[in-house]
């Protein structure tokens, strides 16, 4: 066990209990998040484990170490921990951003210098930016930057209370993905403080739901979904996640349908001839290995027809995708919110495999909700589609939307 919470109560000075007979154990590489109600002692519980508080009774323990016992240097090479959001120093280099923790850890020069390196290639920027400072970077790069510095200093343990808090819903769905990717790929156990039950159901292994400084219930994200403990429970989950109750399809590869691409090196004229062909007004754009690179729409393929360049030249590459492993639970509603007719699917290699349509989520949506039994009525069915249109029309702009029908083609 990596992490053991056995007891853990917290009463501060005025008499207020925060944390009442908290207990948890964490396994290497889990994401553990904490959701609930403003007040119910989430952050107490956060700052106890790396003992930035003490606990007014019970024990913490990594690898069987109780920390109360252990030197405090020691712990922080443990533990990590990132408060409320990934603001940089605005007067240090990207490089001591990074290095910041490992700095105050006295790695020595050569070491930090070459963990900054490995940061940034995972974050797919290019070393040059080491030596800037955040305000020439992008906001969006600023933020990759923030989450990579969590990383740094290699620490089993990283803790990490509402990073995203302030953002809007847009980056904060890229930095989630890039935070899960990264805690795949590092093994790193996570501890994530959110009060999104989106946030939480997409990223966590398992949920710990808190209430007035009590546990109320603690389990996977499924076993949330299909048994909730109790109303308050129900409640935060609310009524949209039903489609759970269709257990055969999960993932987004199971849905996908066939793609119509281009290749970045096919000449407007193919891809012209092709999309004629299809009956689409917009190409997925591939490179040579298969891989997803962008999109282009017909009005701009007839912007440069005769111009002599090449697909690869006049593709958009700011495209929406999303992985075939991904569950659709977690899927469907940024799809749908956004208003997407189509959105790539990748495999792991960033190879595109398909597409999943809108109209597929959406029967899936309507399965869940109202059964099986009652899809022979094909009037019900489209009456349903219709409603979850317009909802959605309301609650999400399209970002880089592919679309591969011929109602709005302009992509821009
Ligand atoms: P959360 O992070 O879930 O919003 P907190 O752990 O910050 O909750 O707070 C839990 C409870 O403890 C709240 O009622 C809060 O008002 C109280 N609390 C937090 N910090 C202190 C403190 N330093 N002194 C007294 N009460 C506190
Ligand atoms: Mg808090």
């Amino acid at each position: 066990m990596l992490l053991s919470m056995e007891h853990l109560t917290k009463v501060y000075s005025g008499g207020k209990t925060a944390v009442d007979d908290f207990n948890l154990e964490v396994e290497k590489g889990e994401f553990i998040c904490f959701i609930g109600t403003s007040g119910s002692g989430k952050t107490t519980t956060m700052r106890m484990i790396n003992r930035m508080l003490e606990q007014s009774s019970g024990t913490i323990k990594i690898n069987g170490e109780d920390i109360a016992q252990m030197n405090p240097v020691k712990l922080r090479r443990k533990i990590g921990y990132v408060i409320q959001n990934v603001g940089l120093m605005p007067h240090m280099t990207i490089q001591d951003n990074i290095t910041l923790v490992p700095k105050l850890l006295k790695w020595p020069v050569e070491k930090r210098n070459e963990r900054a390196k490995e940061m940034i290639k995972l974050v797919e920027l290019p070393e040059e930016f080491l030596d800037r400072y955040p305000s020439e970077l992008s906001g969006g790069q600023q933020q990759r930057i923030g989450v990579i510095r969590a990383l740094a200093a290699d620490q089993d343990i990283i803790l990490m209370d509402e990073p995203f808090g302030a953002l809007d819903p847009i980056t904060r769905e890229s930095l989630q993905d890039l935070v899960k990717d990264l805690q795949e790929k590092s093994g790193k156990t996570f501890i994530f403080v959110t009060h999104d039950m989106d946030e939480a159901l997409s990223l966590a292994t398992r949920v710990v739901i808190m209430s007035y400084g009590k546990q109320v219930q603690v389990d996977t994200p499924d076993n949330i979904l299909r048994h909730p403990a109790n109303k308050f429970v129900a409640d935060l989950i609310g009524q949209d996640r039903l489609i759970q109750a269709r257990p055969s399809i999960t993932t987004v590869g199971q849905v996908a349908t066939k793609a119509i691409s281009a290749r970045e090196d096919q000449t407007l004229k193919q891809a012209l001839g092709e999309m004629h062909t299809k009956r689409v007004d917009t190409l997925l754009v591939t490179n040579n290995e298969g891989k997803l690179t962008g999109f282009v729409g017909i009005e701009r393929l007839n912007h440069y027809y005769g111009s002599g360049k090449r697909i690869g030249d006049i593709m958009d590459s700011n495209v929406f995708y999303v992985r075939k492993d991904s569950v659709i639970r977690d899927t469907v509603d940024r799809i749908l919110k956004r208003g997407f007719r189509n959105v790539p699917v990748i495999d792991d290699d960033g190879k595109l495999i398909g597409i999943v349509t809108r109209a597929t989520l959406v029967d899936i949506v309507y399965d869940a909700l109202w059964g099986e039994a009652d899809k022979s009525s094909s009037n019900d069915s489209g009456q349903a589609k219709e409603t979850k249109d317009t909802t959605d029309k309301e609650t999400g702009k399209p970002q880089a939307e592919v679309t591969q029908t011929t109602e709005d083609g302009d992509q821009k």
